[in-house]
């Protein structure tokens, strides 16, 4: 019994050793696994390229910190490049990519402790800061953008401009989580892009107006449709040759039920946003089938009016059937309904939009390229866009330094554009000499004030009685 004791001793002591041996392996494997699993969270909450924290990560410490450090004052800021696009279609992606790290380089090397940095989205990014004062924060965000705009990394000797809107926590009325102080940064740095004066904002007060404002704009949509408050105006196109009116341009208008009366700018620029912009789109496209069909049923003349469709409804992959089908559904023939997209739209996508105005033109549409002027205006891209109109914006007749070269570029361009069978049509036309101006050039078509004001549909449809219509 005594053998059988001390053999007992020994397996238990091996037994011992073994889950010794075991449970430290286990221990080993945990805290490995474990430091494993950190390092992936570590790489997956930092963007691969700049390595700035992501969103969700940003979100998360942000928090963290804004909990832990009450007697800090925080801000977060919004930065956004301003045509980031231009640099990627123009120099490629490569120098894209370039920049963007360089930007997060310049705000890494002036991060402090208890601040964050993030990339958003492509050219969007956040940050956390502590500051003193307010002035002292923009400073620093100037430091830093200043440093990226004169790096001479970038292509061509082309400066990147930073719009940068700052939300400090001392500032928000209401209880926001992280997110929603984004957003109103957000909202600030928007009120600064683009301008060439300032590029810095912070939210205030009246930012926060102007937010509310929208957001009740972006609300009332539905209920502004079922109670039909959008109104469609037309704006007539004359035939500077004839003196007739040849086509009209449908422009919406918002009858609220407060009476107030609102033009396009206060409110599509919101539903776009949104997202939602499309509705009114349609209403306003539905109507005007509904204004011709009446007009085919009495037997009066008819001319071409074109809607204006916006980018986000124009890439929605249903557009064409379902502007097709309220087409078919009221009966209007080829050849006089004209969708208007702009120059901007175009250029997005120059392959997708090829399709579209093809698949538009198999269905009867027209098809028109709105306000030529205001962006890349690239004839090159005609060649690839079978259009049957081109509106030069009113931009193409103002600001214009030298009257001389302005009146050469747009002789040129209307001859060119003529030559490529494309119908012209200039835009915010106000004086005789203007007119006198583009007859000579050969526009096919004036649209402005010196002709007409938009107006009522009806009153559209009356002037239609007097003057004769086409097709
Ligand atoms: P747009 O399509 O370029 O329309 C021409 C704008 O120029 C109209 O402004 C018109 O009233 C204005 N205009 C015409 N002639 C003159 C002139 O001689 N002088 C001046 N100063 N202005 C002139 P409106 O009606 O305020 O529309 C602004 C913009 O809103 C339109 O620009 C178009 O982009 C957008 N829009 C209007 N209706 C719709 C719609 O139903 N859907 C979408 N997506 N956008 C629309
Ligand atoms: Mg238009
Ligand atoms: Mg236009």
């Amino acid at each position: 019994s005594r053998t059988m004791a001390k053999q007992l001793a020994v397996v238990s002591l091996i037994c011992l050793v073994c889950s010794v041996a075991l449970i430290s392996y286990s221990v080993r494997k945990y805290f490995r696994l474990r430091r494993q699993t950190e390092e992936l969270e570590e790489q997956a909450g930092h963007d691969t390229l700049t390595g700035a924290l992501t969103t969700e990560r940003f979100c998360r410490d942000a928090q963290k910190l804004i909990e832990e450090h009450p007697e800090r004052k925080y801000a977060v800021s919004y930065m956004d490049f301003e045509n980031f696009k231009y640099v990627n279609d123009v120099f490629g992606y490569d120098s894209g990519d370039q920049i963007l790290k360089i930007y997060s380089e310049r705000m890494l090397e002036q991060l402090q402790e208890g601040e964050l940095f993030c990339r958003s989205t492509a050219d969007c990014f956040l940050s956390l800061r502590c500051y003193q004062d307010k002035e002292q924060l923009q400073k620093r965000q100037q430091q830093a953008d200043n440093a990226f705009s004169n790096s001479d990394y970038l292509p061509g000797k082309h400066r990147m401009t930073v719009a940068c809107g700052f939300c400090c926590i001392e500032d928000v009325v209401e209880q926001l989580d992280v997110m929603g102080l984004v957003d109103r940064a957000n909202y600030a740095q928007k009120t600064v892009k683009n301008l060439s004066d300032s590029h810095y904002a912070f939210y205030n007060e009246s930012i926060r107006q102007k937010m509310f404002g929208e957001i009740r704009i972006a609300d009332q949509l539905k209920s502004a449709v079922e109670n039909r408050e959008f109104l469609v105006y037309i704006q007539p196109k004359v035939c500077p040759f004839k003196g007739r009116v040849c086509s009209g341009e449908a422009l919406v208008r918002w009858q609220t039920q407060d009476g107030q009366f609102l033009p396009p700018d206060s409110f599509i620029p919101v539903f776009e946003r949104k997202r939602t912009i499309g509705v009114v789109d349609e209403y306003v496209f539905e109507e005007v089938c509904r204004l011709l069909r009446q007009r085919f049923r009495e037997g009066k003349p008819v001319v071409p009016v074109s809607v204006n469709v916006s980018k986000i409804r124009l890439y929605t992959p249903d557009f064409v059937k379902v502007y097709t089908d309220i087409k078919r559904r009221y009966g209007i023939p080829d050849g006089v309904l004209e969708i208007e997209f702009t120059e901007t739209t175009a250029c997005e996508n120059l392959e997708y939009m090829g399709e579209i105005v093809d698949e538009l033109h198999k269905n009867g549409f027209l098809c028109s390229l709105d306000d030529f002027g205001t962006g890349y205006s690239s004839l090159g891209m005609l060649k690839n866009l079978s259009i049957d109109t081109l509106k030069l914006d009113a931009q193409f007749f103002r600001n214009t330094l030298n009257i001389e070269k302005a009146q050469l570029v747009i002789r040129g361009v209307i001859g060119l554009i003529r030559k490529l069978k494309i119908q012209t049509v200039a835009e915010g036309i106000e004086t005789a000499d203007q007119v006198k101006f583009l007859k000579e050039c050969g526009c096919d078509l004036i649209q402005g004030y010196y002709y007409y004001r938009p107006m009522p549909a009806l009153d559209f449809l009356k002037l239609l009685d007097k003057n004769g219509g086409e097709t």
